[in-house]
C-alpha cells in the first residue's frame, strides 16, 4: 500500500457523506487494509461503522454489470477488466458517435476533393486521441478506482490502450472501406497511427498525460505540413520511405514504454492525499 485514505476522508465515509468516486477508492481501500480499518473504526461510533459495512456489503453483492459488460464477461472477459473497459469514457456512445461522424466527413471531403491526404492525415490523431483520452483522471469517474484498485497500472494501461486501439483502428478501417479507389494507400494511416500512439504513450511518464499526446499531435501535423510543402503528390509519410519510418517508431516506442512500465504504476499529480498522520 503507497497511500491511505485520509483522515477526512474517513469521516466523511464513516458519516455516509463520501461522494464518489472517493467513496468507491476508499470501499476498495479498506477491503484490503486492515490498518485503515481500524483508523475507521477509532473514527466513527459503532453504529455509524455498522451502517458503513451494511452498505459496502450490499454494494460487493449487488453490482449491476451493464450490457456491454455482460457481453465482455460472456467472452471471457474477467468481470474486474470488464467493469474497467465499460467505465472507459471513450468506450462510451458519445466518443464513438463522435469518432464516426468526424470519419463520415472527413471520407466525405476526399471523395470531394480528391485529397486522400485529409483522411491520412486525421485517421492517425483518432486512436491517440482515445488513449489519451482513457488514460486521464479529468474524463474518467473510475479513474481513482483504477488507480487504487490492486490492479497494475501498466497492466491497467495496457488493456485500455488495447481496447480503444482496437475501437479506433476497427473504425479508421471501416472508412478505409469507404475510399475504395484509392487501393491500398488508403490503409496507409495504420502504421502511423501505431507510431502516434505508441510514442504518446511512451513519452507519457516523462511529460504527463496531456502534454505528451498533445506534443506528439502538433509533431504529425508539423510533419504533414512540410511533407506537403516540399514534395509533390503523395505526402512522405505516406510512401514506402514514410511507413518503414512510422514502423520503426512504433517499434521503438513500445520498446521505450515498455522499459518505463513501472512509471505508470507511481501516483499522478493530483491523485490522492497520503493518509493522515499515520
Ligand atoms: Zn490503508
Amino acid at each position: 500500500m503507497t497511500w491511505h485514505v485520509a483522515e477526512e476522508d474517513l469521516r466523511a465515509y464513516a458519516r455516509g457523506e463520501l461522494a464518489p468516486p472517493l467513496l468507491w477508492s476508499a470501499d476498495t481501500h479498506l477491503t484490503g487494509c486492515a490498518r485503515c480499518r481500524a483508523r475507521l473504526a477509532d473514527a466513527v461510533d459503532p453504529v455509524a461503522l455498522d451502517a458503513g459495512w451494511e452498505r459496502l456489503d450490499a454494494e460487493l453483492d449487488a453490482p449491476r454489470p451493464g450490457l456491454s459488460e455482460r457481453l465482455l464477461m460472456r467472452f471471457g472477459v474477467a468481470d474486474h477488466t470488464a467493469r474497467l473497459l465499460t467505465a472507459t469514457p471513450v468506450l462510451r456512445r458519445s466518443w464513438l458517435l463522435a469518432v464516426l461522424s468526424l470519419l463520415v466527413m472527413t471520407v466525405l471531403a476526399v471523395h470531394l476533393a480528391d485529397r486522400p491526404a485529409l483522411f491520412l492525415a486525421l485517421a492517425p490523431l483518432l486512436p491517440l486521441a482515445g488513449v489519451a483520452l482513457s488514460y486521464g483522471p479529468s474524463l474518467d469517474p473510475s479513474y481513482e478506482m483504477a488507480v487504487v484498485a490492486p490492479m497494475h497500472g501498466f497492466r491497467l494501461l495496457m488493456i485500455r490502450t488495447v481496447a480503444v486501439l482496437t475501437a479506433g483502428l476497427a473504425f479508421n478501417g471501416l472508412a478505409t472501406l469507404a475510399l475504395p479507389e484509392y487501393g491500398l494507400l488508403a490503409l496507409a494511416w495504420l502504421l502511423p497511427s501505431l507510431a502516434l500512439t505508441a510514442t504518446g504513450l511512451a513519452l507519457t511518464p516523462r511529460l504527463g498525460p496531456v502534454l505528451a499526446p498533445a506534443l506528439v499531435g502538433g509533431a504529425w501535423l508539423t510533419l504533414l505540413v512540410m511533407a506537403h510543402l516540399h514534395t509533390q503528390g503523395t505526402p512522405a509519410p505516406f510512401t514506402a520511405a514514410g511507413q518503414s519510418a512510422a514502423a520503426a517508431v512504433a517499434a521503438l516506442a513500445t520498446v521505450l514504454l515498455h522499459r518505463t512500465r513501472d512509471r505508470f504504476d507511481v501516483r499522478p499529480v493530483g491523485g490522492f492525499p497520503e493518509g493522515g498522520a499515520l
